[in-house]
């Protein structure tokens, strides 16, 4: 039985959905790792609401190692808020985040302590390659990056997932944000601090498939544009202008065609229904942009609260069968 160290120095927070077959690799390869290191450590699982057999065996690990804790959400929340429940109960001085499918190598982890040690309170894994991804995901991300740093003012590494290592600080600063579209990687640029990259060589998924489909990437990315930037409003605005200044120069088209050359005037209703499209698509699509903003207004204003934990021993609690009294 390995014991518990008080007050941890650094906690490692491992959000995961459905990863049983990746987490007794991934445990091991962060005991080896860190082992050798001098720095107390515990892991934290965070159950982000999996079906498989995963939440059983953090369960059962954590019964021989004490260092190793469960975090089960009451649902799926999605990996953003997943990473916030993980990061809401660390204890560490020092605390990494990383994914559960070993995408994010530990073998980084004594890279993102020594650079923490030299008095860096954010430093994050940036990718120098990323292997076994979709091309489209690869797109994505790389247009992402790239329209992302040209909106938002706030000094976004290119290519840093959410693999990073936040000081104490850092994190309590974290926890005063309980906005619910949650960005976490911009949050950890945008609260400031001093920050440092380190390089890293992104491996493909361990095992499984991936959680993050194209449509969620792209949903998590437009909560970064939209949680950060106010751009999107900015331009349909500049639509707006450019469709009324169209607008205006075809009737004053219309206008000099009737008094200059009255001959050529083309009648029909085509072009008109084809104009009336056009113009309502414009309209809807800006209609939908305002609607998103408004709409997180919304949600933002119900303050509810971002989780709920379903247990935080380690001990899985099992879903109640179906008919059994509440
Ligand atoms: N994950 C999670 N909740 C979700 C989706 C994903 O906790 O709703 C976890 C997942 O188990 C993994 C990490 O978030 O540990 C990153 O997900 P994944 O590897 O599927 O994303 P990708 O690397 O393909 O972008
Ligand atoms: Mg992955």
């Amino acid at each position: 039985m390995v014991t518990h160290p008080i007050e941890p120095q650094v906690s490692i927070v491992v959000p995961f959905l459905n990863e049983e077959t990746n987490l007794p690799v991934l445990y091991e390869r962060i005991c080896a790792i860190l082992n050798s290191r001098p720095e107390s450590f515990e892991i934290i699982f965070v159950d982000d609401g999996s079906s498989d057999g995963s939440p059983a065996w953090v369960s059962q690990t954590a019964t021989a190692d004490a260092r190793v804790r469960l975090l089960q959400l009451s649902r799926n929340f999605g990996h953003q808020i997943a990473i916030t429940a993980g990061m809401d109960h660390a204890r560490g001085a020092a605390v990494v985040i990383m994914d559960a499918d070993l995408q994010d190598p530990p073998e980084v982890i004594p890279d993102l302590l020594d650079s923490w040690q030299q008095g860096h309170e954010v430093v994050y894994a940036v990718r120098r390659s990323r292997a076994g991804e979709s091309w489209s995901k690869r797109f994505l991300a790389a247009s992402f990056y790239k329209v992302f740093h040209s909106l938002v003012k706030i000094d976004m590494p290119l290519d840093a997932g959410d693999f990073r290592l936040v000081d104490r600080q850092v994190v309590d600063a974290l926890k005063e944000i309980r906005e619910l579209h949650r960005f976490v990687r911009g949050l950890t640029c945008w609260v400031g601090y001093r920050q440092a990259a380190v390089e890293y060589d992104r491996a493909a998924r361990h095992a499984g498939s991936t959680k993050y489909p194209v449509w969620k990437s792209a949903a998590l990315a437009w909560d970064g544009m939209t949680s950060f930037s106010g751009a999107p409003l900015r331009w349909v605005t500049l639509g707006g202008v450019l469709v009324a200044v169209l607008g205006g120069l075809q009737t004053l088209n219309i206008i000099w065609t009737r008094l200059v050359h009255p001959d050529r005037l083309v009648q029909g209703w085509a072009t008109l229904a084809a104009l009336i499209l056009i113009i309502g698509g414009i309209q809807l699509i800006c209609l939908g942009i305002v609607g998103q903003y408004v709409s997180r207004i919304f949600e933002e204003s119900k303050k509810r609260p971002l989780y709920f934990l379903r247990s935080q021993g380690n001990t899985v609690t099992r879903d109640r069968p179906k008919g059994d009294p509440v």
